[in-house]
């Protein structure tokens, strides 16, 4: 049988800055945008006691705790901190599969001849983050992922909560259906409306009941609320997707600020994928309107890329078919994305020019000449900062819109 746990950093962004500033102890606190138009990254416990959630807007948050501390993320700090963890992480397993900074499975099955059975080496990794870094983690425990992510959230924060096999039914059957990992509010609404609440509600449904709601995927909600899962950890997908986003303090209207944003996202994103030596198969946009109507368009392409300008090439054709449809949209998030992550190719920045075009889409430039440069823009952001670089096309555009760059929050 195997033994799988979930670590689970507690509140950790808020933990993180609480830690290394004493004066934050014991205070509500949100970390996020400190504008009106800011959401909640991640709300201390004790913001938590007023209701304050995490994707929370900071508006709403201020109204139920209006002594609430907002403190801008650190995303550095927090990358710095995660590296520690996840350093404790492979000291007991190689099977590691990051899902987010704060969040990892890992496999310890074969580990545990050396280091104890699965609640020992749950012990000494709490103990020793605590040690390495002053924050707390909550590990669930059990012999699949689907139940140690479950797990992990029942003693939370600092918890450690074991579900073993003959207990599976009896912890799963009075949970409510929430608590099922990928289930989302539009999916509660309709198990509720069926009468579903629970776990328990859901393993017991039959088929005359499920399968209007879920059609073929009937039998495997069902599977899932009996703790059901084969799924193996995979070390090696450390990201499947990385994006980055902007809310903006006023709407943006006029198609050149769209595109001056786009592209430095582009390159945002482009940056933290070379960071990481990954290519990505799938750019992918999100635009939040106004409104607050939110779409997201994405396309597929081969070969993957890395490339600043043709993850920007793609984004424009996006942002330029969702905008045909949408024309005159005012527009107060914009973020871009890519997906289908798999490990870069050696980029030998002196070797002669030898890719080939992604197939299926014209690309302004895929030329080697702009993936050469990509790395010495990395290279030069990562000594000096982000600021101390910008693309020319970035710096033409943000020139025309004069200003246009005290909008933008950071
Ligand atoms: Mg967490």
């Amino acid at each position: 049988m195997r033994a799988i746990l979930h670590v689970d950093m507690d509140a950790f962004y808020a933990s993180v800055e609480q830690n290394d500033r004493p004066e934050l102890r014991g205070k509500p606190l949100i970390v996020g945008g400190d504008s009106r138009r800011g959401v909640a990254a991640a709300a201390s416990y004790e913001a938590r006691q007023y209701g304050v959630r995490s994707a929370m807007p900071t508006r709403e948050a201020l109204q139920r705790c209006p002594h609430l501390i907002i403190v801008p993320p650190r995303m550095e700090r927090y990358r710095q901190v995660s590296e520690i963890v996840f350093g404790v992480f492979r000291e007991y397993t190689p099977l590691v599969e990051g899902l987010s900074l704060d969040e990892a499975f890992l496999d310890v099955t074969a580990s545990q001849a050396l280091f104890g059975t699965a609640p020992v080496i749950a012990q000494r990794i709490k103990a020793q983050i605590r040690e390495r870094t002053g924050l707390t983690a909550s590990v669930g425990i059990a012999h699949n992922k689907l139940l140690a992510k479950i797990a992990s959230d029942l003693d939370k924060p600092n918890g450690l909560h074991h579900i073993q096999l003959t207990q599976v039914t009896q912890t799963l059957d009075p949970l409510p259906v929430s608590r099922l990992p990928g289930v989302g509010p539009k999916t509660w609404a309709r198990l509720d409306s069926a009468g579903i609440r629970t776990f328990g509600d859901l393993r017991l449904a039959p088929d005359c009941v499920l399968s209007p709601l879920f059609g073929r995927h009937a039998s495997r909600m069902r599977d899932r609320a009996s703790g059901l899962d084969e799924r193996p950890v995979q070390p090696e997908v450390i990201e499947q997707h990385i994006s980055v986003e902007e809310t903006y303090d006023t709407d943006l209207t006029a198609p050149e600020q769209l595109r001056t944003e786009l592209a430095r996202l582009s390159d945002r994103v482009g940056a933290r994928l070379r960071g990481k030596s990954f290519e990505g198969g799938t750019v992918s946009i999100k635009v939040r309107r106004g409104d607050f109507s939110t779409y997201t368009r994405s396309r597929s392409f081969e070969p993957p890329t890395a490339d600043t300008g043709a993850i920007l090439s793609i984004a424009q054709i996006l942002l330029e078919r969702w905008h045909a449809e949408y024309p005159g949209s005012s527009v107060r998030l914009l973020g871009v994305g890519i997906g289908a992550l798999v490990p870069a190719t050696q980029l030998d920045l002196f070797a002669p020019a030898a890719s080939t075009p992604p197939v299926g889409l014209m690309l302004p430039d895929p030329s080697r000449a702009a993936a050469r440069l990509d790395p010495t823009l990395d290279e030069i952001r990562a000594r000096f900062g982000e600021s101390a670089v910008r693309r020319a096309s970035n710096l033409d555009r943000a020139a025309k819109n004069d200003g246009f760059s005290d909008l933008r929050r950071r």
